[in-house]
Order: C-alpha cells, then sequence, then structure tokens
C-alpha cells in the first residue's frame, strides 16, 4: 500500500474513552495515517470500547458488528479500549470478525500493530520516540469547531467499590505531571479551546500517587492562569474527598466553574456500606449545604446506582426524598450489574429487572421535576454563557451550570460557536434556558 492508509475511529463509552481516542489520533495522524469520517471508505475502522457495565459491553459488541459490516471487505477492523483491555485474548476468540484487539497498555505499540495489518511502510522517516499513551499529547478535540475539551489528569483507581471494575483493567491511579497536564491545556486554548473539562475515574484523589498533598488544589491553582481558559469544569468527585480547601478554591478560582460532580451512588447507609462508598443521606445533604453556604449559585450533578442487591421499596423513597431535599440540578440513575470478579457480583437478594426498571422511572421522575424547576429559578439571573454551536442559525451554549454533552443548553438571540457572552435568562424549556445576549 503506498498511498497512507485511511482509519475511522468510533468512540464508545466516557469522557476519559474520549479523551484516548484524541491521542489515538493524534498518535496516528503523527505517524501518517489519514482519516476518514466514513466507516465504509476507512482502511483500518477502529472501535473504542467500554466495559463499564453488561450495558455498555452489550453496545460495544453491537457497535463492532455493524462496523463489521459497513467497512469495505478488505478493510482492517480494531477493537481497542476497555473491552479489549479486560477481556484480550478471550474477546478476539469471540469475535473473528476483528483483525485486532488491542487493550490500553497496547497503545504504544498501536502504529507497528497497524502498520502490520495494512503492510504500509511509510516513505518519509516518522519521529523515533513514541511517548507512553499517558503522556501523550493530543491537538484533537470532539470536532474541530468545540471550544471545549475533555482534559485526563489521571489513569486508573486507587478505590475498591464493590460494584466497579474498572481499577481491574484500568489499574492504580497513575497521575499526570502537573506541567504536562497544563501545557496540553495551553496546547488546547492556542488550537481554540477556551472551556477545559478535566476528568480522572477518582479526581479529586489527583496527584496522591505523586506524593503531592495538595493534589486537585494545587493542580487547580497552578492551571488556572493559562492565557485564554475561560472556564474549567471537573468532573467525577468522590464525595468523601470534596474537602473545605477543594471548594473553597473552586468557589475561590474565577475561572472554575461551580459545577459539582459527586458520584453519592444512594442514601441508605446499609445499601452504601454493601458498595464500599462513604457516608450516607445525611451526609450527603451537609456536603451540599455546606457548599451552597459558600456558593449559593453552585450548579449540582451526581450519579445513582438503583438495584443494588438487597435495596428495598423503603430504600428507594429514601432516595427519592434526598432528592426532593437536596435539589440537584442533575443527576443520572444506572441499573446495578454484576460485574464479573466484583465483590457486589455475588450478592443476594437481587432485584428483578422490571423492577429495577420501575425503581428507575419513578426515581428519573423525581428528578426530572426538580431538574425542571432548577432550571425556571434560573429566569431573570444574568450568566455568562460559551457559545458551542450555531443550529438552523440559533446560537446554543452553555453557562457554568450546563456541561458539555450531559446536561441542558442556554439558547440565545445572538452570539458566534467559541465566544463567550453574557446572557439574561429570559425563559426555560424543561431542562434547557432561554436568553438574550446584554452588553458588559
Ligand atoms: S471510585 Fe469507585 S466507582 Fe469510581 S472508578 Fe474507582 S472503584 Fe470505580
Amino acid at each position: 500500500m503506498s498511498d497512507a492508509p485511511t482509519v475511522h475511529l468510533t468512540t464508545l463509552g466516557c469522557a476519559k474513552n474520549q479523551v484516548d481516542s484524541d491521542k489515538i489520533v493524534g498518535l496516528l495522524t503523527e505517524a501518517g495515517y489519514g482519516r476518514a469520517v466514513d466507516p465504509s471508505a476507512a482502511d483500518v475502522v477502529v472501535v473504542n470500547t467500554c466495559a463499564f457495565v453488561e450495558e455498555a459491553r452489550r453496545e460495544s459488541v453491537e457497535t463492532i458488528l455493524e462496523l463489521a459490516e459497513a467497512k469495505r471487505s478488505e478493510a482492517r477492523l480494531v477493537v481497542v479500549g476497555c473491552m479489549a483491555q479486560r477481556y484480550g485474548a478471550e474477546l478476539a476468540e469471540a469475535l473473528p470478525e476483528a483483525d485486532a484487539v488491542i487493550g490500553i497498555e497496547g497503545y504504544p505499540g498501536l502504529v507497528d500493530r497497524l502498520d502490520a495489518l495494512t503492510g504500509w511502510q511509510p516513505l518519509e522517516l516518522r519521529p523515533l520516540r513514541r511517548p507512553a499513551m499517558d503522556l501523550l499529547f493530543r491537538t484533537a478535540r470532539p470536532t474541530p469547531s468545540t471550544p471545549w475539551a475533555y482534559v485526563k489528569v489521571a489513569e486508573g483507581c486507587d478505590k475498591a467499590c464493590s460494584f466497579c471494575a474498572i481499577p481491574q483493567f484500568r489499574g492504580r491511579q497513575r497521575s499526570r505531571p502537573p506541567t504536562e497536564i497544563r501545557r496540553e491545556i495551553e496546547e488546547l486554548v492556542a488550537g481554540g479551546v477556551t472551556e477545559v473539562v478535566l476528568v480522572a475515574q477518582d479526581l479529586a484523589s489527583y496527584g496522591r500517587d505523586l506524593g503531592a498533598p495538595g493534589g486537585i488544589v494545587d493542580l487547580l491553582r497552578f492551571v488556572a492562569d493559562v492565557e485564554g481558559l475561560g472556564r474549567l469544569r471537573l468532573f467525577y468527585l468522590y464525595p468523601r474527598d470534596v474537602r473545605n480547601e477543594l471548594v473553597e478554591t473552586m468557589t475561590g478560582l474565577e475561572v472554575v466553574a461551580d459545577y459539582f460532580d459527586l458520584s453519592l451512588q444512594h442514601v441508605v447507609p446499609e445499601l452504601l456500606r454493601a458498595m464500599r462508598r462513604p457516608g450516607d443521606g445525611t451526609a450527603h445533604l451537609r456536603l451540599v449545604e455546606a457548599i451552597r453556604r459558600r456558593a449559593p449559585e453552585a450548579a449540582f450533578r451526581s450519579s445513582f446506582i438503583v438495584g443494588f442487591p438487597g435495596e428495598t421499596d423503603d430504600h428507594v423513597e429514601a432516595l427519592a426524598t434526598f432528592l426532593r431535599e437536596a435539589r440537584l440540578d442533575w443527576a443520572g440513575f444506572f441499573p446495578f450489574s454484576p460485574e464479573e470478579g466484583t465483590p457486589a457480583a455475588t450478592l443476594e437478594p437481587r432485584i428483578p429487572d422490571d423492577e429495577v426498571a420501575a425503581r428507575l422511572r419513578h426515581l428519573e421522575e423525581v428528578q426530572e421535576e426538580i431538574t425542571r424547576l432548577r432550571a425556571a429559578e434560573q429566569v431573570g439571573r444574568v450568566l455568562e454563557v460559551l457559545v458551542d454551536q450555531v443550529e438552523d442559525g440559533v446560537p446554543v451554549g452553555r453557562s457554568y451550570r450546563e456541561a458539555p454533552e450531559i446536561d441542558g443548553v442556554v439558547v440565545l438571540d445572538v452570539g458566534e460557536p467559541g465566544t463567550w457572552c453574557r446572557v439574561e435568562i429570559t425563559g426555560s424549556y424543561g431542562h434547557d434556558l432561554v436568553g438574550r445576549r446584554v452588553e458588559p
């Protein structure tokens, strides 16, 4: 093959996987590979999979089989990501459609693997050193014009939540050096990004493995003055690690969004103990209230597991009551999935699927009402909005309250993608806000 092969990449799973995909694109582009938006036009089709829970694995396999159908017969199909890392040879055996299954640890050798698969020999010399994935810079982002990007500050997790298999395949926590993270943010900002979302499996524990006691607090202070950076947002905060100093730093630094993504999981003490997670509803409420004392308009998001073994109707009502008291802006609810090799996988009694589905619907309805009320309460406020895109001539953006891809949006009257506007909120529609631009 003389011409540079083209690669189509499909990404599944979480923000951290998105970052890995951006880095894979950077690695392959640097090695001379081209991009193909259409899988049927690509020489290599890569699927970056998710293995967090059963549902995600099912979606990964379905996507692999769909792309196996969609690709040209002579094109190569490569499976990467968490499913490849977690199941490796077993997955390769189960999916003969895949020409290669390459786990996260195999990424530094990804280019060599693709060269071997395609038989491509680039004419010009490539850079000798291929950095390890964790340290690899990325310049790609969701779409070239997206004014925001995720930055992964650490890989892996040292916690041991009983339902979670992530530490099994993503390993122990490995934090990236602050200088590395700052340079990546500077490069992204130079490329047009103005909002950065910091992600990791356990963000609030950032730096512990580096022996950096100040951890995430020092990191925020270290990157807050990057020129051109308009907003920093934090995802995946483990509640017990959200201490006063972190709250003071987040609410004290203007560039940091007063947006608290607290992974609470449940409120019932005995269930949380079985999940090997801290706290209870009272402690969670105290944390939310303490943050509100410092920042009355702070926005909150959380995620909850429903149908954990032993959960009763009363437990579900206790969670519903907590939601009404805490009045979080956003919340996601996920059915319990018995993950192979985790302590929770063998716990009893299991909750029947139809019962779990009914509980999910109930809790989502309770939260839906709260999210609408929280949106309606924004009417009359003037918010700083980043315009993400213009859809059918209508500018759409987000204030500090709305994270990309998972929360609502702000629809405004005028505004160019990538620009910041002061917007008076004039109305709300469900989760979304409507506003008109007001001059500073
Ligand atoms: S904090 Fe718990 S749920 Fe999150 S990645 Fe670590 S072990 Fe999994």
